[in-house]
């Protein structure tokens, strides 16, 4: 028994907790739970739970179907809106097959594997999530445009808003959960609201995104509103993007600073650079991976549809941003595609060993733009070299689906899984016959 493990089975028993709840994700990043009573912890560490896992999608094959979870005791924590008395804690669990190997379908190990290469080569990965949502009112009819909770704009402050409030009780709860946040602000959007969390690695960051979504959901129930991290609710109005950025270190020292360079970037930042730029395209199922994310990409209102870099270039898809001098550790890049829907695990995975390949392959960087790359022609454009981004999910999977870095980075398993689950999204949307085309054409057609 561990310390860290030993510290949960104490709170558990000190803080009379009632439930402890276990928790892991799908190939999509789906949240699954399953609660146990405190006399089965110990077990649970020791040998995990055993559950069917062929109900899972991306899990198992149904030949392997009994999988375990088994806790990570350094990611205990007690769920607040469970209450004081008789509470709830959770841990995030890896998944593992009966014989005790890590289980192919665990975004999670997915993640950790990567890492363990980064380490190899001495580096840590670090990254810092700003996640957008909206919130509306409640609703009834589904298919009906919802309706945002304010009228409200970027950094405003609306006073004694239900958004204020909202942003205060997420903040709140995220902290009394260990997870810090940075920054917190209105939106462009009418409701649309933005919370930054503080960087971590990128481990304890995507599980610190699968709580936030959590989180942002049990108060929104409690305040009788709608929270959406659905990429592009509103046709006229912006997105909700999940800007990370991202940085490498070597021991205490940032790898992607160097005094003197070019915007202070060092070789090992343009190479990183590089290769998360040379293989967007082909991450893009994963990093966008609804058939709405698309709707975002391409909708305007600050989302990145081309692959290109600037410095404080916000049309781009990678910023370099400024800072302060004296914050040379602040030294990071900021990838814009991603969206507050993605599966964490997986796209921290597919970011960071496209970053590597350009350190391996020592990747050359090319010009940054400076203009407002979709302000130019197409002919502009392809004179700089700058290709798009997959406009729809349908080309998503097909760039994907010939990839070998990606088939390589998720492994085969959650591969297959994923594409066969994407191919039928599109293919179940793409026969729709839409709202849009029956208010269009069957007035006159
Ligand atoms: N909502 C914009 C997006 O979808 C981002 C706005 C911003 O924070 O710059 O990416
Ligand atoms: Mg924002
Ligand atoms: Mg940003």
């Amino acid at each position: 028994m561990d310390k860290q493990q030993e510290f949960a089975l104490r709170t558990v028993e000190e803080r009379d907790i009632r439930f402890i709840r276990l928790w892991f994700t799908d190939v999509l990043g789906t949240l699954k739970s399953v609660a146990i009573a405190p006399a089965e912890l110990e077990d649970a560490f020791n040998e995990g739970l055993g559950f069917d896992g062929s109900a899972i999608e991306g899990m198992t094959r149904v030949s392997e179907d009994d999988m375990i979870v088994r806790p990570d005791p350094s990611t205990f924590q007690l769920l607040p809106w469970r209450g004081e008395s008789q509470g709830t804690a959770r841990m995030f669990c890896d998944v593992l097959t009966p014989d005790g190997e890590p289980s192919l379908g665990d975004p999670r190990r997915v993640l950790k594997k990567e890492l363990a290469k980064a380490k190899e080569k001495g580096f840590t990965f670090y990254v810092h999530p700003e996640i957008e949502f909206y919130l509306f009112k409640q609703q009834e009819d589904w298919s009906q445009p919802p309706v945002p909770i304010d009228q409200g704009t970027y950094f405003d402050h609306v006073p004694r808003s239900s958004g204020m409030d909202f942003r205060r009780a997420a903040v709140n709860m995220l902290e009394q959960m260990g997870i810090s946040v940075e920054y917190s602000h209105h939106e462009v959007g009418p409701g649309q609201n933005e919370i930054d969390l503080r960087y971590a690695d990128a481990l304890v960051s995507a599980d610190n995104i699968m709580t936030f979504r959590t989180v942002v959901k049990e108060i929104s129930l409690e305040r009788g509103i709608h929270a959406s991290f659905m990429p592009k609710p509103l046709t006229d109005q912006p997105g909700s993007g999940m800007h990370t950025h991202l940085s490498l270190f070597e021991g205490d020292a940032n790898a992607f600073y160097e005094p003197g360079q070019e915007f202070n970037m060092s070789l090992v930042a343009r190479q990183f650079a590089a290769g998360v730029l040379y293989h967007a395209a082909e991450i893009s199922a994963i990093t966008n991976q609804y058939v709405n994310s698309y709707k975002r990409l391409w909708g305007g209102a600050e989302a990145p549809s081309y692959v290109c870099w600037g410095h404080n270039n916000r049309s781009a898809l990678l910023r370099i941003p400024q800072y302060k001098p004296g914050k040379e550790n602040s030294a990071r890049m900021e990838y814009r595609a991603l969206d507050p829907v993605t599966n964490p695990y997986l796209a921290f995975s597919v970011l960071l060993a496209a970053g590597l390949d350009g350190i391996e392959q020592q990747m050359t960087l090319g010009d940054p733009t400076s203009d407002d790359v979709w302000g130019l022609t197409d002919e502009e454009r392809k004179a700089m070299g700058i290709e798009p981004l997959p406009a729809s999910l349908e080309e998503a999977i097909k760039v994907m689906e010939k990839s070998d870095f990606v088939a390589n980075v998720v492994g085969e398993h959650v591969f297959e899984y994923f594409l066969r689950n994407k191919r039928k999204e599109w293919s179940d949307y793409s026969h729709q016959v839409t709202a849009y085309e029956l208010s269009r054409f069957l007035p006159t057609l």
